[in-house]
């Protein structure tokens, strides 16, 4: 019980049974006592019959009138029915009154007996005694009525804990069971093991709602568990949409750094192209001429000197037709290394003028400054062979023009000095250096 029931419950029960207890050992006690006064007030009645009878007997028995003692006495017994026996004796034990009722020996045995001797108002002798048999009937009666009385009591209060318990038991046991599944009920695993009932009790109706509940709580859970499913299979479906997109978009990333590598590459392809020559890798024409006039103008500022070299391989005609057109092509980048070779200064440029002639653009150099480079490069073609594999010598006719530039004084007109200087080394027999400063 301890185990099952509330604190409350418990208080409750304990305090019935206190009072249920209380009231079983006041009744016993209150039996007990009734049975003691009732007892005493019989004793009582029959001592004030027997103090009510006694002059009189007196009387008779010292007078020694029988007679009217036995009319007296009888009517005396009538009158109380609850008189058994009653025997008047006197000092010799000879009988003067006898009475016996007629439900004597129906009678209990715990009847009151009673004896008075009766003595001489005179002389202390006994003149004869009263035996007297009063009836415990009465007295017996109202015992039973009460111990009866008390019995029910005891019956109606233990039924009334009884009761109680299994009440208890009833009522609150299946609360209990209901309270531990709900308290381990899990909305997860589906499963509450409590049913609907078809009875009207409180329990009954409140399991019901209970289950009821639960059902809800059920729908509830699986139309989320089912929503959580088609969620997650839409979530997956997107993020494969999104991969695969993600996919395609870093292959398009790709795909244009690739395009924009080779626009750049093009590009620079491009920019090689529209400045370099494609065979030698020098400067063409073009980019000559424009940087000739940038120079000619940061040189006119400054005042400083800018010459040019221009240099014409000799006979190349005839190596061509010894060598073949290939050959020649391989001379002339082999021409071209030397030339590069040969200068030092970053803002230094050449360029492939033409078929196989070249110019130097020398910012801030003299005359004699570009005249030692022509010089460096007709001692080393003399050194060496042009083309290694063959005996190809090569020769250059050079024409250097030199100026400070001024107002007055056009940028072509260097170009054109440098060439008739050109030709000057041509007409003096190739393989020189002319000079013409303007
Ligand atoms: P000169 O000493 O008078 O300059 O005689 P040359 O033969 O060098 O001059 P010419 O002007 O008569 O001939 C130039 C030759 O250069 C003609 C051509 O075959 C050759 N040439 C020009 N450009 C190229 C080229 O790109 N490759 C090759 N292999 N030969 C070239
Ligand atoms: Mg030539
Ligand atoms: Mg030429």
């Amino acid at each position: 019980m301890r185990s099952i029931f509330s604190l409350t419950t418990r208080i409750m029960s304990i305090v019935i049974i206190f009072f249920s207890i209380l009231l079983s050992i006041v009744t016993y006690s209150h039996y007990i006592s009734m049975e003691q006064y009732t007892k005493a007030s019989e004793h009582d009645k029959s001592q004030l019959l027997l103090d009510a009878i006694e002059p009189i007997v007196t009387i008779h028995l010292f007078l020694g009138f029988d007679e009217p003692l036995s009319h007296y006495l009888k009517e005396i017994v009538q009158k109380n029915p609850m008189v058994l026996q009653l025997v008047v004796k006197d000092a010799k034990d000879q009988i003067h009154f006898y009475y016996q009722s007629p439900t004597y020996q129906t009678q209990a045995h715990s009847n009151l007996h009673l004896e008075r001797t009766i003595y001489d108002q005179i002389s202390p002798d006994s003149i004869g005694q009263i035996e007297m048999v009063y009836s415990n009937q009465q007295y017996t009666q109202t015992l039973n009525d009460y111990r009866q009385f008390s019995i029910l009591i005891l019956i109606g209060t233990s039924s009334l804990i009884i009761i109680l318990i299994l009440l208890l038991r009833h009522t609150l046991n299946p609360l209990r069971e209901l309270a531990q599944e709900l308290f381990n009920y899990n909305p997860a695993t589906f499963h509450f093991s409590k049913k609907r009932v078809h009875q009207h009790h409180e329990v009954a109706v409140i399991q019901n709602a209970v289950v009821n509940m639960v059902e809800k709580i059920q729908n509830y859970t699986k139309r989320l568990y089912d929503l959580n499913l088609k969620l997650e299979s839409k979530v997956k479906e997107r993020t494969k949409t999104l991969e695969i997109a993600n996919n395609q978009l870093r292959n398009e990333i790709s795909d244009r750094k690739k395009a924009e590598k080779a626009l750049r590459h093009a590009n620079e392809m491009l920019e090689t192209l529209s400045t370099k020559d494609a065979l030698t890798n020098l400067y063409n024409r073009r980019i000559l001429e424009q940087k000739l006039q940038t120079y000619w103008q940061t040189a006119w500022r400054e005042k400083s000197p800018l010459s040019i070299i221009m240099c014409d391989i000799d006979f190349f005609k005839k190596i061509n037709d010894t060598y073949g057109h290939q050959m020649g092509d391989q001379c002339l980048q082999e021409i071209a290394k030397i030339f590069e070779n040969s200068i030092s200064r970053p803002t230094d440029i050449i360029a492939r003028y033409g078929g196989e002639e070249f110019i130097f653009v020398l910012p801030d150099t003299p005359a004699s400054g570009a005249l030692r480079i022509a010089e460096a490069i007709q001692n080393l073609l003399a050194k060496r062979n042009i083309c290694h594999e063959t005996e190809v010598k090569m020769t250059l006719s050079i024409g250097i023009s030199s100026v400070i530039p001024t107002k007055e004084i056009e940028w072509s007109s260097l170009i054109q000095a440098a060439d008739e200087a050109l030709y000057e080394a041509k007409h003096n027999g190739r393989n020189r250096i002319v000079v013409r400063p303007l």
